[in-house]
């Protein structure tokens, strides 16, 4: 049995977060398994791969809608093999050192096994059984569908998938208008797929404030995308070639693929969680103090594996929180006040913080604030006008609750509002502060003056 003081289950952004930094600290020997590939979800069919197919997708698109601006491109055509090995090249740069930079630190790695625990301090990597002071469950989630009848039957895609396409379709149906979702429908319609985007819910992007859901809708329809809130889908069916998806009140959708992007869960099927009496909610989700520690207190989940803000950099900010308490015996408290989420279509979707009527409900007397970039004069010279930035505060603090912002670059904007809400500024001072002419933060800035009182004494 190979003994180790912290074995890590997962080789994502998370658990190679975690393995680099003990590793580094050059007194622990570590271990990390890793069943699939190295960089995990987003490295391998997340962030990374989506980020590019939507680098590609922004440039035909600007090529199509270059004659707005006077310049005529004739002939535009999508070389799809070229396209995904561009983004397979992307996914290899970042990946290509393997288990070599784990390795300098001292870190042990098993590439290719999958690990099970067999009690609180041990465990089975293929097999092999390998002994573990700590234990860092690292092991991200796997997508969830819906019960919908027949569409086990009739296949679908993932983002696995959807990534890296054995051919690109004709039309894509998306179940699920979450980010993946939202993400997935304007990079195959730009690319030049017809592409329906159904939700269950009343809106895109159901957990962002309404008004971001509103904005960004009315920009995917302009674009020819079908996006279909509140559907009901009574049933999947193969048909031929393609699948048949078939609506409550008697639409059917016919589609090349299909695309299921309903949620995703902790992908604890191969750990024998009960062997190390690591509790499990109802959800499926590990029961966690606020520091990360599972229900055995020499067991952490950190990242995507908690089920919770299911982001890269949460999972980095954990790695940080979990490493602290091994290695540094500092032992910071959980706190995601400040947690910014964006979803990367073409405007960009970006929030941190408190929509309105989540402030609401909390009970603060919230005042609010929006500057809408149709009347922002970079919007107009750039000639991308969609969207709005909104600014939540405490009415009487004048602090910054959330902020809400659709647009170009708004996943870059949200972080005026993120330094702000960390610091806890109040809106005035940051409103006040000189911006600079023409650019989209003139539009936060706008915002957070409106949204700006004096504080009551
Ligand atoms: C399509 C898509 C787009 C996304 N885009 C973004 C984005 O733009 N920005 C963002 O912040 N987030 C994005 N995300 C979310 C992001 O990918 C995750 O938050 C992130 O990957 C979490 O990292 P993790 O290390 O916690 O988990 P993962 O990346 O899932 O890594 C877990 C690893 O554990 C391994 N594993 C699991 N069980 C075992 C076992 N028993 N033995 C051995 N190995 C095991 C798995 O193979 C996997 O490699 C996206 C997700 C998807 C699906």
């Amino acid at each position: 049995v190979e003994r180790f003081d912290v074995f890590i289950v997962g080789g994502g952004g998370t658990g190679s977060e975690c393995a680099f930094r003990l590793g580094e600290t050059g007194r622990l020997k570590v271990g990390l398994v890793e069943r699939d590939k190295l960089g995990g979800e987003c490295n391998n069919y997340g962030c990374v791969p989506t980020k590019a197919l939507l680098k590609a997708a922004k440039i035909v698109h600007g090529a199509r809608r270059a004659e707005e601006y006077g310049i005529r491109i004739r002939g535009i055509e999508v070389d799809y093999p070229k396209v995904f090995e561009r983004v397979r090249g992307i996914v290899w740069g970042m990946s290509k050192e393997g288990a070599a930079p784990f390795e300098k630190v001292g870190v042990r790695v098993f590439l290719g096994a999958e690990a099970s625990f067999v009690g609180p301090h041990e465990l089975s990597v293929n097999g092999e059984r390998v002994g573990a002071r700590k234990v860092i469950v690292a092991c991200g989630t796997k997508p969830t569908a819906p019960p919908i009848p027949g569409l086990d039957e009739a296949g679908y895609w993932t983002n696995v998938q959807a990534v890296d396409p054995p051919r690109f379709p004709t039309s894509l149906a998306i179940v699920g208008a979450g980010p993946i979702g939202v993400e997935f429908a304007q990079i195959y319609s730009r690319l030049g797929a017809r592409v329906t985007l159904l939700e269950a819910l009343d809106r895109v992007l159901p957990p962002e404030d309404p008004e971001s859901s509103a904005a960004i809708a009315q920009a995917l329809e302009a674009e020819g995308i079908e996006v279909l809130a509140g559907a009901r889908i009574e049933r999947v069916e193969a048909a031929g070639e393609s699948r048949r998806v078939h609506l409550r009140g008697g639409r059917v959708i016919e589609a090349g693929e299909l695309l299921v992007a309903t949620g995703r869960v902790p992908a604890f099927d191969a750990l024998n969680l009960p062997a190390a009496g690591v509790e499990v909610d109802e959800k499926g989700k590990p029961v966690l103090d606020d520091r990360l520690r599972t229900s055995i207190p020499h067991i952490w989940a950190a990242g995507d594996a908690t089920g919770d803000l299911l982001f890269t950099h949460v999972g980095t900010y954990e790695s940080q929180l979990v490493v602290d308490q091994i290695a540094h015996r500092r032992r910071p408290r959980r706190d995601y006040r400040v947690v910014p989420k964006v979803t990367y279509c073409e405007p960009e979707v970006a929030s941190v913080g408190l929509t309105e009527a989540a402030a609401r409900q909390e009970g603060f007397d919230v005042r609010v604030g929006r500057a809408h970039f149709a009347g922002n004069e970079r919007s107009v010279i750039e000639g991308e006008t969609y969207g709005l930035v909104k600014v939540v505060a405490d009415a009487r603090t004048g602090e910054v609750l959330g902020g809400h912002i659709v647009g170009e670059g708004a996943g870059e904007l949200i972080h005026e509002i993120v330094a702000l809400m960390a610091v806890r500024g109040r809106v005035r001072a940051a409103g006040d502060a000189i911006h600079s002419y023409p650019t989209l933060a003139e539009s936060v800035k706008g915002a957070l003056l409106q949204a700006a009182v004096e504080p009551r004494r």
